[in-house]
């Protein structure tokens, strides 16, 4: 006989089971119906159509003209944000309307599909900085640069400039396939395996700005490496191909689906398949497309691919892709090994022709107008026309002769870029934070500048042979990666002793992607009440390191 409980319990199970199903919002199984208002304003016209609009009304006519569903969501899909009004604490970032956080300015954003610039290319860039954008201009950790300062007066004549070198703020930002992730050294790498180049630009000229593929459920993000490096953090991508040889098949790419951080991390995982690489291409845009036709689509925060993989799983991930989108079956193949060696690629490298390239850091990403054109004048200066910018916010410089290494070391270092493995500075990165962002709670750029300079005086003594990793966030979102870094800091207001509200930092610790130093991906912990200001971050640090030296094992990383 069953208890009351069991009853209960039944009676539920039964009304749950026929209760009609919410609508996850997906296309291909709950229709096209718009259920919330971003997915009314992709509905009503697509975010590619506002190009038109920006070249013949609102740089014509100033902000004022420009239609608020223009401004909070088209623009995104030419790269282009509202920055955040200067001066406006990040205390009142959760108070304000976003409309009193924002700015007549606009963040624009330069897509670099794999990273690859030419000097041609980064003067452009340079000289637009200084022209529009009062000479700021920051890496980003996915190899694109920012602008900041942009007046809507000025975007045509921009977009104008880029595009005459081949440069596009196409699907920068909006619910696109945002910029592809590659191999800084694709095409270069003594060690390379592949080089990925070919099916990067592939995609991008096939489907960047492909109206197909304008309205996903939200951002998607792609990477593909050839390099054993695996140097684009194909763990938190939507979409990757990493190198893999297989037994029988060869060199080609082993598949990961469904990986992004936010507030909610989660790994990609491998569906097993080795990709042969003629068929890169036609494997992501079937991935892509099964984003578009089944990812969800009624809430916003649960809309990224991820929540879809956890629900099916990759096996039948895979299954959906090979029978209703790829039409044949891919190979099994193998996992790529543990990689040997950073894939950051600081320092002085040698290349497959013999030539060598030299990967250097900012500190945080931060660059200028200035600082770009001192980068384009020594490239040239030793004969080098291409450079690559990098998923941790560092810049390669190309094809320098063995003889000129001494002189562009010296050079690069004379205007601040060092290809010296620091302890910190070559492994910290930064969100942009309250400087520019209306979503932000703390400044990022300048406390970590102020941190790295503190640090590296104050352990200069230390000698590890892995970089300790810092990554700082100005909110709870984590587009500096918070979660896979060895200190993560995730922007809070932080009360001090004396209850005072004061710009900090929730610390996550010991998170980490492939590399040489962990066998595997793992998230950073955090503990509750491990929080720190911004003022004693240094001493936080500090400490943490220290102790950690203090107590490892030979072998712990
Ligand atoms: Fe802005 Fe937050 Fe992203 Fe930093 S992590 S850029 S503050 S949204």
């Amino acid at each position: 006989m069953s208890t009351d409980v069991e009853q209960r319990a039944a009676g539920r199970a039964d009304r749950a089971a026929t209760r009609p199903k919410k609508s996850n919002g997906q296309w291909k199984i709950d229709g096209r119906e718009p259920l919330n208002g971003n997915e009314v304003f992709k509905a009503e016209d697509n975010g590619l159509n506002v190009r038109a609009r920006i070249e013949e009304v609102y740089a014509k006519s100033g902000f004022a003209s420009i239609d608020p569903d223009d401004l909070h969501g088209r623009f995104r899909w030419w790269g282009l944000y509202t920055q955040r009004k200067p001066g406006i604490d990040g205390g009142r970032t959760a108070t304000l309307e976003p409309h009193e956080l924002e700015d007549e300015y606009f963040m624009l954003r330069v897509r670099i599909d794999g990273g690859r610039l030419t000097t041609e290319q980064l003067r452009t860039i340079a000289d637009i900085s200084n022209d529009f954008a009062r000479g700021t201009a920051d890496l980003t950790d996915r190899q694109n640069i920012q602008l900041h300062w942009i007046a809507i007066e000025d975007v045509p004549e921009i977009w104008r400039r880029l595009e005459a070198v081949g440069l596009q703020t196409t699907e920068a930002c909006g619910d696109v396939p945002r910029v592809i992730l590659g191999s800084p050294v694709a095409g270069i790498a003594a060690d390379e395996l592949i080089d990925p180049t070919p099916a990067i630009e592939e995609i991008s000229r096939r489907y960047i700005g492909d109206e197909s593929l304008a309205n996903l459920p939200r951002k998607y993000k792609t990477a593909i490496t050839g390099h054993p490096s695996q140097d684009v953090v194909h763990e938190i991508n939507d979409c990757s191909f990493v190198a893999v040889e297989h037994p029988e098949h060869g060199i080609g790419y082993d598949l990961w689906v469904g990986g992004a951080l936010s507030t909610v991390p989660r790994f990609a995982e491998r569906l097993g398949a080795w990709v042969a690489p003629d068929q890169v291409v036609e494997t992501w845009l079937g991935v892509t497309e099964i984003f578009r036709d089944y990812g969800y689509r009624r809430l916003r925060n649960k809309a990224r691919l991820k929540f879809l993989m956890a629900e099916w799983g990759p096996e039948k991930f895979r299954e959906i892709l090979e029978t209703e989108y790829l039409g044949y079956r891919l190979a099994d193949g193998p996992a790529p090994a543990k990689p040997l060696t950073e894939g950051d690629h600081v320092g002085v490298h040698r290349q497959a022709d013999g030539k060598y390239y030299i990967g250097v850091s900012l500190i945080a990403g931060r660059a200028s107008g200035t600082l770009l054109g001192q980068m384009v004048d020594i490239a040239e200066k030793y004969g080098s026309t291409r450079l690559r910018t990098t998923p941790h916010q560092k810049i390669l410089f190309l094809d320098i002769p063995e003889e000129d290494i001494d002189a562009v070391v010296a050079d690069l270092d004379a205007v601040g870029l060092s290809s010296r493995k620091d302890l910190f500075r070559r492994s910290t990165i930064a969100c942009t934070g309250i400087e520019f962002c209306k979503l932000a709670i703390v400044e990022t750029k300048q406390t970590a500048a102020d941190t790295i300079a503190t640090l590296e005086a104050r352990l200069a003594e230390i000698d590890l042979p892995h970089p300790i990793s810092l990554h700082l966030n100005g909110c709870p979102n984590s587009c500096a990666r918070i979660q896979t870094a060895d200190i993560g800091l995730k922007g809070q207001l932080v009360t001090t002793d004396d209850g005072e509200q004061k710009p900090g930092f929730q610390v996550h610790v010991g998170g980490g992607l492939a590399s040489s130093d962990r066998d595997e991906a793992g998230l950073g912990r955090t503990v509750r009440g491990l929080k720190v200001t911004a003022d004693d971050l240094s001493d936080y640090v500090e400490t943490l390191v220290r102790r950690f030296l203090a107590g490892r094992s030979e072998t712990e990383t």
